[in-house]
């Protein structure tokens, strides 16, 4: 189905009347000119062998050229000739006495080949005109015919309505949307009591994770209309017309309200904007303030949900994330084991699976896959399958499609191997124990090993921090013996390290050297700052690198941040040190599941107290 439906008509219409003026003006234009096979050599052998009973010559007075209308004594049809040379066609009919007759048609000639086309063109345009002066309701931004209308689709076909048990996994997701689809549902339950509900909600994650699906699920679940557009449709040539169509999409919304509008890569429309070089994208900031515009402009509670999907939330423009725009946020990543399970089975519902199909083994095996990779990867098995004249999927299906998918994963993601997964899972437990343990940082709120897509193995998260003031030194500290705990559980495990940490070592020199050079945090260097100031970036930084102390001082600052990284070291080996049974425990549970919550991480304490 099409929102656009009709307009197509319009567009017809335009072109048939374009198509009749070309007719009608070549139809002109030719009866002037002559038929074609005739030829100034025929006009002559037909002159000398008296064939020709009299011509008739229009002549335009001010060039040589002109056209000969020549009757035959024989029974052929009149020709038309052009002639370059009139007076040179003349002195031929003269010598051989053919009768002939000489009009001059430069008035009709000039009438036929200049001002009728002109004439034509201005009635074209000014028709063109006030067609496009009527649609735009006589605004300065002229809507360039149908271009400017939004590309919205418009999906509300009953057989193909999505709901939420179609999107398999993403609880929590669901969960924080179901508010959404229940004001969707009744709005006059949270108008009457002055509820705000929000305008915007931003999903991001890594593509094909489901967040196209899970906006179709809201539109589904509530019942509404769902309108679909990409933020590369808004982004066209034509400037000006991304702008009118964000301003068209939000009419066809307003239109249907309640209902959803889904914007997919809605980063290729806002992005931060005045960071290009020199001016920038005036089209896309155009687009951008428009939409600005838009959602400002209708009520809170018109009805109108705009849902978003990204996978580059850094680089958003931060305006469009301000309360009453895009005020909610919605992470959807990559699938556990449990998801991923729950997506097989919802995909493999309508394919026959054979006896040997261990899905639940597949769901182990495939991590760092998303839901499309997923379905991509049954998808392939079928055809596989298909190609062997089978009539059900089996192991050997599925482990090439594996193969096949589990490439174009590795571009995105990465195929983990057991052994990765298992240092990952100790390195991520050793900074959940610390974070659990020490008093001033987490507690933890999700630890995963599912590959992030950034490059990460894994990662471990604590619950968002609290504002405060300030950062104060014990603090700091426990960061840093936080950032180690991942390298020191590898350690305490295995007999080799990997350069997993690095980024953590990173962080943690960081930390330390801005406690000794920032903070006055040293004894020894005293409430002096060595730091240079510049947290303003300008070319060559690094390579101007003024220091405002001597040798002495640098190498002294080197020895301190070295004394306090050791010191939180030696903290960090001792607490994992104490707490080896919840280290093997937590590993032996993420292996399992890929991603633990905070309360399952916190039983494994309290059963070894016990
Ligand atoms: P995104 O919008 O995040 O790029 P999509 O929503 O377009 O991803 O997902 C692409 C396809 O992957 C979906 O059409 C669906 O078949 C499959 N898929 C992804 N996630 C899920 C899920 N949680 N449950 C079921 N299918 C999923
Ligand atoms: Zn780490």
């Amino acid at each position: 189905m099409n929102s656009s439906k009709g307009r197509l008509g319009g567009i017809g219409i335009y072109i048939l009347i374009i198509a009749a003026a070309a007719v009608i003006y070549t139809a002109f234009v030719n009866m002037n000119a002559a038929s074609g096979s005739y030829s100034y050599r025929d006009f002559q052998s037909d002159v000398k062998e008296e064939k020709i009973k009299t011509v008739n010559i229009k002549q335009n007075n001010e060039v040589p050229t002109g056209v000969l209308t020549i009757s035959f004594k024989d029974a052929r049809a009149n020709v038309k000739l052009n002639v370059s040379d009139i007076s040179e066609a003349e002195a031929i009919l003269l010598e051989n006495n053919v009768d002939y007759t000489l009009k001059d048609v430069t008035r009709e000639s000039v009438w036929i080949t200049t001002i009728l086309p002109i004439g034509m063109c201005l009635l074209v345009v000014i028709f063109f005109m006030t067609m496009m002066t009527r649609q735009a309701g006589g605004g300065a931004n002229a809507k360039m015919m149908n271009f400017g209308k939004s590309r919205a689709k418009l999906m509300n076909d009953a057989s193909k309505k999505v709901t939420f048990k179609d999107v398999a996994g993403l609880q929590e997701e669901k969960e924080e949307l179901e508010e959404i689809v229940d004001f969707l549902k009744n709005p006059a339950k949270y108008t009457e009591l002055g509820a705000r509900i929000p305008k915007g909600v931003i999903l991001t994650g890594p593509p094909g994770t489901g967040k196209t699906l899970l906006a179709k699920a809201v539109a589904g679940e509530a019942d509404v209309p769902f309108f679909s557009i990409s933020g590369s449709d808004f982004v066209e040539m034509f400037v000006g017309v991304g702008a009118s169509r964000v301003r068209d999409l939000f009419e066809e919304g307003k239109k249907n309200a309640p209902c959803i509008i889904f914007i997919d890569e809605i980063d290729a429309v806002a992005r931060r904007r005045g960071t290009g070089m020199g001016g920038g994208h005036d089209e896309r900031e155009q687009t951008l303030n428009q939409m600005l515009v838009e959602m400002d402009g209708f009520g809170v509670n018109e009805g109108i949900i705009v849902m978003a999907a990204t996978n580059r939330m850094d680089i958003l423009d931060p305006a469009i994330l301000r309360p009453g725009r895009f005020d909610r946020k919605v992470v959807v990543g990559r699938p556990d084991v449990a998801g991923r399970l729950a997506i097989l089975n919802v995909h493999a519902a309508k394919k026959p699976l054979g006896d040997d199909v261990d899905l639940d083994s597949l769901s182990r095996t495939t991590s760092g896959f998303t839901g499309a990779d997923l379905e991509n990867l049954l998808n392939e098995a079928a055809i596989n399958a298909a190609k062997d004249k089978r009539k059900f999927i089996n192991n050997a299906d599925l482990n090439y499609a594996f193969v096949k998918i589990g490439i174009g994963v590795e571009k995105h993601s990465r195929v983990i191997s057991e052994k990765e997964k298992k240092i990952t899972a100790y390195h991520e437990s050793g900074h959940a124990i610390l974070f659990h343990v020490l008093p001033d940082v987490g507690p933890v709120h999700t630890v995963s090993i599912i590959p992030t897509g950034s490059g990460a193995a894994g990662y471990t998260m604590p619950l968002p921090e609290r504002d405060e003031m300030f950062n104060t030194r014990g603090k700091m500290l426990q960061n840093i013996v936080v950032s180690l705990g991942g390298r020191v559980a590898e350690e305490l495990v295995f007999d080799d390290i990997t350069t997993g940490a690095s980024q953590d070592i990173k962080q943690a020199t960081q930390t330390a050297r801005a406690m000794v050079t920032k903070y006055g945090f040293s004894s020894k260097l005293g409430l002096i700052n060595y730091d240079n100031d510049n947290d303003e970036v300008f070319i060559g930084r690094d390579l101007a690198h003024t220091r405002p102390y001597g040798e002495d001082i640098a190498s002294e600052i080197d020895r301190e941040v070295k004394s306090i990284i050791d010191e939180c070291y030696a903290r960090a080996r001792k607490i994992i040190g104490e707490n080896m049974d919840v280290l093997k425990r937590s590993s032996q549970l993420l292996l399992e599941k890929e991603k633990i919550t905070r309360e399952e991480f916190e039983a494994l304490f309290e059963s070894t107290i016990i």
